[in-house]
Order: C-alpha cells, then sequence, then structure tokens
C-alpha cells in the first residue's frame, strides 16, 4: 500500500534554503504542507512530477518591495514568474494606511497609490482587503513613517510635534496590533526629511512590545551615509527593535568604493545588536523623478509620467534638449513622474551582494509603465548572473539569501526552507539556465529557467501563466515566530 500525496516531485536537486549543500530526492507535499522529503519510493501522488536536472528550493522571500497594491490589484505575475512566494510590503515609509482622513497623496507615496481612494483608513482594514481579496503570494506588510505623517500632520515640511508623534505612535501601536510586522521610514525623502531622530524614536516606540521590525530607506544612501547608518542603529536601540538597512548602496561616483568602509561598520554592529540589509542586484536605482537630482546624476531614464506618459523609457537629458530647457526644467515639466538613476558601482553592488548578511529585496515598482528590470529579474538575477555565471557565490548560498536567512529575520514561521512540516512554498528551476531577461531596453519580460511555484502547496505559476487560484496569505505579526538573528551571524 503506497502513501498518497496531492504532489511528488521526484529526482529534484533539493536545496533546503540553509546554505546546505543540495542532496539528490523527492519531496511530497499534502495540502499546505511538505510532508516527505528524501527516497519516497512507497508514496505515489496524485501529480507526479519529474525534476530530474531541475532544481527545488523554498519559495523566495522578497524582503522589500511596494508590492501594497499590486496584491490587492493584479496577479503578481512579476514576482511568482521569478519564484518569490512571499513578499515583504510597505517599505520606503509608505504603506497603503493608515490614513483616517482624506488626505492627497503626496510622492513618494504615488508610487504604490493612485490617489487617496487607494488609501485605507486603518490598517487592519488593508489587512482584511487582502484576506478577502487574497493574495497571490503571502505577504508581510510593514507600516509607514511617511504614511503615519501623512495621516496626522498638517505639513510635512517640518518635525512632528509632541502631540502628532503620540498620534503616530497610537496608529502605530493599532496596526502592529492587527498584524502590522513592523515600521519602515523613508528619511530620504521631501515629506519624511524634517522628521528628527527623536520623532522617528517616539513613534518606534510600540514597536518592543509587539515584536516588530525597524526597516529604513536611510536619509542619506551617499556622502553623509556613515551618519544616517548610526541614525538607523540608534532609533534601533532606543526602539529596542531590529534595524533592516533597505537596498544598501552608496551612490554618485565620488562615494564609489565605499561599501569597503560601511559593510564592516555593519558587521561590527550586528555583533552588538540586531542589524540586517537588503539589496538588489544592480547598479541604477529607481524612485520618484526629483529635480535635487537632476544636477548630479549623470544619465537618468524616465520610468513614468503623469504630464508626458509618452515620454517612458526616454532619457531625460534627451527630453530636456528636445524641449531646449535645462534639465531641471524638465523634470518640472514631468511632474509627477518616476525614474531610474545610474548612480552606483558595480564593485559596491558585488560588494554588497556577497557580505554575508544580505537578504535579497527587488525593491521593484509595479506601477511605473516603463519599470526598472528589477521588478521582473531580481531573483533569477542573483541565481544565474550572479551565481552561475560570474561565480559570486554558490547556487545554496545565492538561495539562503532569498530564503531560510530572510524567514529567520522576519520570523515567517514555517517557510523558508525545505523541511518536512514546512509550508509548501517551492520553486522547481533550472539552475544551467535560470536567468533574468529584463533589461533596461525591455523591463517586463519573463525570466528563463523558473519552471513551476507552488504557494501553499498550490500551483501559483506553471512556468509560463499564473496558476488558476490566488493562494497566499497575510502573515500577521501575531502568527509569526521570534525575529531571529542570531542563525546565520556573520
Ligand atoms: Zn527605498
Amino acid at each position: 500500500m503506497k502513501r498518497r500525496a496531492d504532489i511528488v516531485i521526484r529526482d529534484a536537486m533539493l536545496i533546503d534554503g540553509t546554505g546546505s549543500d543540495a542532496t539528490r530526492g523527492d519531496l511530497a507535499v499534502v495540502g499546505d504542507r511538505i510532508v516527505a522529503m528524501g527516497e519516497l519510493k512507497d508514496w505515489a501522488g496524485a501529480r507526479e512530477i519529474d525534476a530530474e536536472g531541475l532544481a527545488v528550493a523554498p519559495g523566495f522571500v522578497d524582503v522589500h518591495t511596494h508590492d501594497d497594491r499590486a496584491v490587492l490589484a493584479t496577479d503578481m505575475t512579476a514576482k511568482l514568474s521569478q519564484g518569490v512566494t512571499t513578499v515583504v510590503s510597505g517599505n520606503c515609509g509608505i504603506s497603503l494606511g493608515p490614513v483616517p482622513g482624506l488626505r492627497d497623496v503626496v510622492p513618494p507615496l504615488d508610487l504604490i497609490a493612485e490617489g487617496r481612494g487607494d488609501l485605507f483608513a486603518t490598517f487592519a482594514d488593508y489587512l482584511a482587503a487582502l484576506d478577502a481579496r487574497v493574495p497571490p503570494v503571502n505577504v508581510a506588510a510593514l507600516t509607514g513613517h511617511t504614511t503615519l505623517r501623512l495621516a496626522t500632520m498638517d505639513r510635512l515640511d517640518r518635525a512632528a510635534t509632541a502631540a502628532e508623534c503620540g498620534e503616530m505612535r497610537r496608529l502605530l501601536a493599532e496596526a502592529l496590533e492587527a498584524g502590522s510586522i513592523g515600521l519602515s521610514t523613508g528619511l530620504y525623502y521631501q515629506p519624511a526629511n524634517a522628521a528628527s531622530t527623536a520623532e522617528v524614536i517616539a513613534v518606534a516606540e510600540p514597536l518592543a512590545r509587539y515584536n516588530g521590525i525597524y526597516a529604513t530607506h536611510m536619509r542619506d544612501e551617499a556622502d553623509l551615509i556613515r551618519d544616517a547608518m548610526e541614525e538607523a542603529f540608534e532609533i534601533g536601540r532606543a526602539s529596542d527593535s531590529p534595524v533592516v538597512i533597505s537596498h544598501h548602496k552608496v551612490t554618485d561616483p565620488k562615494n564609489y568604493g565605499r561599501t569597503r568602509e560601511t559593510l564592516p561598520v555593519i558587521a561590527e554592529r550586528a555583533r552588538e545588536q540586531p542589524v540586517t540589509l537588503d539589496v538588489y542586484p544592480y547598479a541604477a536605482s529607481s524612485t520618484v523623478l526629483e529635480a535635487r537630482r537632476a544636477a548630479s546624476v549623470d544619465r537618468i531614464m524616465i520610468t513614468w509620467s503623469k504630464a508626458r506618459p509618452d515620454l517612458a523609457g526616454r532619457m531625460l537629458a534627451d527630453i530636456a534638449d528636445e524641449m531646449g530647457v535645462s534639465r531641471e526644467d524638465a523634470v518640472a515639466r514631468l511632474q509627477p513622474a518616476g525614474a531610474v538613476y545610474f548612480t552606483m558601482d558595480e564593485d559596491d553592488v558585488q560588494r554588497v551582494l556577497k557580505f554575508p548578511l544580505s537578504m535579497i529585496g527587488s525593491d521593484g515598482l509595479p506601477h511605473d509603465i516603463r519599470p526598472h528590470p528589477r521588478l521582473w529579474g531580481t531573483f533569477p538575477r542573483v541565481l544565474g548572473h550572479y551565481a552561475r555565471d560570474v561565480g559570486l557565490f554558490g547556487l545554496e548560498e545565492a538561495v539562503r539569501r532569498m530564503t531560510a536567512l530572510p524567514a529567520a529575520r522576519f520570523g515567517l514561521k514555517g517557510r523558508g526552507r525545505l523541511a518536512e512540516g514546512a509550508f509548501a512554498d517551492l520553486v522547481v528551476f533550472d539552475p544551467a539556465t535560470v536567468l533574468d531577461r529584463a533589461d533596461y531596453a525591455d523591463p517586463v519580460q519573463l525570466s528563463a529557467g523558473i519552471k513551476e511555484v507552488f504557494v501553499n502547496g498550490r500551483t501559483a505559476w506553471t512556468g509560463a501563466a499564473p496558476g488558476e487560484e490566488r493562494a497566499g496569505r497575510v502573515l500577521r505579526n501575531h502568527d509569526l515566530a521570534p525575529k531571529d538573528f542570531e542563525s546565520f551571524a556573520a
């Protein structure tokens, strides 16, 4: 009598997510769980998959996303087609709630919200909408400090008063109670830049009570990056919460090479307080189009423009030439708009990718007309380009940075590893051919080599199209494990 499973994947190269060497074997799934691994001759699957020559890994965790609205409004093909089964949303200070009053959407919140109709009065409302819609991938959601400022302040070009900090603190505690996994800031951006360190510490106070995490797009990623890092660590210590440095990079040619300075500091701090970081595998960044960067960054590509949608994909310098105006004036004529900034050094990108504490986060912008290719290519690019072709690290190590490491840091219980009893979030891929195809010229393209993706035991990506059902879940704070900053220490 054979044991019955819903799915048995046979003869696969099993990559368990911990960084251990791959082993050859079979894997059985019943319902939403992995029930057996190894040589499963005495098991029969309602569906049998021959995975000879293919790898099976835990579904990838995209720790840095702006998928807040995309998980409601789209089928998430951009992520599922890369093997991503869980996203962390609400990064860089922006989330779709809580905004109790009627407030207009300001940049960079317009990266995720078209207008105030997309905002939710409470975080509980947002998570309930996700539950009702059923997200195509699992979602762990951060609450944005910029959103809290928008909810509580009449103007954003100043630090919050004690009363406003108190109101933000109350809204954050409510969000954490509803299931938010922590607080994000985007202190770099104008609507949060006037916030003092003390303001963020005051707002972040509930984090410790709820085992929440603090993720930050730091105030500065260029000349003053060291000060910005110290500010992040200080906020983490004062609020007794783990720190995630978002999309770590150093920008501007005069700072090229400075990851030699920043990474040892992060390694040192990580021995004293819980600290980690994420990175995307590209030497160009992307966000809203900003006049202040038009002068300092040489190559800027427009990703969307409300005023001139036809100019998406064009270089700002060419647009300015054609308009016969300065680049700053061209920026003004395109607003609101988004851009790709070619402003990093490849050696820095590789150094951050190789750093043992680095998790992979796409930072993809899902509503851009001509998005940065990281939206569609991040994970296959790390596996195919950086691990296999460049040889930055082995395949198992590449997988660890997108599975067990983020699952430990964010407390994603039962995810991020191949193990009996774990959730059946799985990626079947070809290690020989996996590769990103999206590039700056043609950024909306499926990657090569991702054969099938399962979310909670359901087919979520067939290799060519999304599965028939949306099978993701909202991962609420109180359902998570304690955030583990001990495993995989540097
Ligand atoms: Zn950011």
